[in-house]
């Protein structure tokens, strides 16, 4: 599937430097920060530099090296916070089903309370 790239979304704003982030991580390819509305005492977003929009669309056009350093950023975060001894949460929304509301590939790491059983 083709997918086409709205370089208007507020990611790809933020990652030109016209809005500002709390920013946790930066590496080559990727980038952490806050979410403005967090869900949970942790709730960073990881998302990558280029321009893509879900997940699959990244799985199949990004390089390698953006995947590596994409998937290395967010286990990197999860290190930095301390997240191991009492666990996170992954989530990736995509597309309408997914009520996906920003249209460039984010994963959401929860943590910092227990989380519900299954996901809304
Ligand atoms: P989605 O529903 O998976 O697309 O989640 C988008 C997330 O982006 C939501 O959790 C929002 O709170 C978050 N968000 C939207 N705008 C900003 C921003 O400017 N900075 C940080 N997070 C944002």
């Amino acid at each position: 599937m083709a997918y086409a790239y709205d370089d208007q979304n507020i990611f790809a704003r933020i990652l030109r430097g016209e809005i500002p982030n709390k920013t946790v991580l930066e590496t080559e390819h990727s980038l952490a920060f806050r979410d403005i509305a967090p869900q949970a005492p942790t709730h960073i977003l990881v998302i990558p530099r280029g321009a893509y929009v879900c997940f699959d669309h990244f799985a199949h056009a990004a390089t390698d090296a953006e995947i590596v350093d994409y998937v290395r950023a967010v286990g990197e975060v999860c290190r930095m916070e301390g997240l191991e001894a009492d666990g996170w949460r992954l989530i990736s929304n995509a597309g309408t089903n997914g009520v996906q509301e920003v249209p460039h590939l984010h994963v959401h790491i929860l943590a910092g309370r227990r989380l519900g059983r299954m996901l809304q």
